[in-house]
């Protein structure tokens, strides 16, 4: 989809903004607050992209946005909602990261085990990497997987996983202790056999971000995606989190340009011009990249870059109002709160250091050069 329809499509969400902003408002208190977003069809179908067509109850289609979503259309959606709340799309049901993953991994039977709940309605699914001590870098992970007779025992702490508490499915990334390679593991009994437990969170409190443990749990084959190990678990991860890295740069992009429009609602708008000409240079750039992944594979430098560039420009609003107008941030609970869901960004997906290497190399290998998006 070309970059100017997929920005044209998006203007027709903007009446669900005020209810998005008074979902995430409310649910800083009341858990439940997500269900006034989700009464809307159009955003249960929104929330429901990348469940497959066979299981959804809401279909994309159904959303009056086009016949499907691609990833142009998709950042431009996230950015877009942002502007209402991050915070409250990240509460809805969805199956979010898990879904490329059991997809691209899963046998027929894991994809149809995996997504069952989501025929029912309201489903949740987490997506577990994040360790204590070792972060996102799967090169690290801690969780493991022992033999025991026919079956595994699976060990370990996952931590700052979105969603959990509520989930009916899971995927938890765990090293194999026999033949020392990286597995994903699918939570998918109906009734949770490990502790999870919600963590503190003063910002984006949608994400409802837990901490895990697994002690000793049970495992059989058939829990195990890609078992014969055909398609490797790390390359898919890539692939995942090369995805979502984009989407994390919309909901910043969403949110430091919802801290701007409520500067002008409150008219204070002096001294904040050059940052609304970042955002949509920024939002130009997140399209075009949108763009190009619809046609083909992305450039790690350009994914890591655009985040990196999004989330700084995020921070670079919440600093600005801090300076230029604190007055806002003491009588305004609503920027309060966009101000503190806003922090949450840089430090979202992790693994920076990686990143910058990943770009560097890309510099010194010209890789740089064949950036379309640029
Ligand atoms: C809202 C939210 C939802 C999340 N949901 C999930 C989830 O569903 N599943 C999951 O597995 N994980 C999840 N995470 C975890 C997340 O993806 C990251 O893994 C985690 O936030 C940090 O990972 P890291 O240690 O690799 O980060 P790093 O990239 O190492 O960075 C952590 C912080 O350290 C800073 N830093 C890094 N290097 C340097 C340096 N050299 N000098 C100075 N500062 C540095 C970074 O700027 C950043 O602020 C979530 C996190 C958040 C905030």
């Amino acid at each position: 989809m070309p970059a100017e329809t997929a920005l044209r499509l998006v203007q027709a969400l903007d009446h669900q903004l005020p209810r998005l902003a008074e979902a995430a408002d409310a649910q800083e208190t009341d858990a439940e607050a997500w269900r006034t977003v989700w009464s809307d069809p159009q955003m249960r179908a929104i929330s429901y992209v990348g469940v497959p067509d066979a299981i959804t109850p809401y279909r994309f289609a159904e959303a009056g946005l086009g016949a499907e979503c691609g990833h142009a259309l998709h950042l431009a959606l996230v950015e877009r909602l942002s502007r209402g709340a991050a915070s409250a799309m990240m509460a809805l049901p969805a199956s979010a990261m898990s879904t490329r993953a059991v997809l691209r991994l899963g046998t027929e039977d894991q994809i149809e085990r995996f997504f069952r709940p989501f025929s029912d309605g309201a489903a949740w699914t987490f997506f577990g990497v994040t360790e204590p001590a070792v972060g996102s870098d799967a090169g690290q992970c801690r969780m493991r997987l022992d033999p025991a007779g026919s079956g595994w025992f699976l060990t370990g702490e996952k931590t700052l996983i979105g969603g959990a508490t509520l989930a009916q499915r899971g995927l938890v990334l765990a090293t194999d202790r026999t033949q020392l390679r990286l597995a994903m593991v699918m939570q998918a009994a109906d009734g949770r056999a490990f502790c999870a437990e919600k963590l503190p969170m003063t910002g984006l409190c949608g994400a409802g971000i837990s901490h895990l443990r697994f002690d000793g749990l049970a495992i059989g084959a058939e829990d195990i995606l890609a078992i014969d190990s055909r398609r490797p678990v790390m390359l898919t991860l890539a692939d995942v989190f090369e995805k979502h890295r984009p989407m994390v740069g919309a909901m910043a992009l969403g949110t430091g340009r919802a801290m701007l429009d409520r500067l002008a609602e409150g008219g204070a708008t002096g001294g904040f011009d050059d940052l609304l000409r970042e955002h949509g240079a920024l939002l130009r750039r997140m399209v075009g990249l949108g763009v190009q992944a619809d046609t083909g594979p992305l450039p790690v430098h350009a994914v890591s870059q655009f985040k990196r560039q999004a989330t700084a420009f995020t921070d670079r609003v919440r600093a600005r109002i801090a300076a230029r107008a604190p007055a806002i941030l003491l009588a305004d609970r609503r920027m309060r709160r966009l101000w503190r869901d806003a922090g949450a960004f840089e430090y979202m997906e992790g693994t920076t250091a990686i990143h910058s290497l990943n770009a560097y190399r890309d510099y010194v290998t010209r890789e740089v050069f064949h950036d379309r998006a640029v």
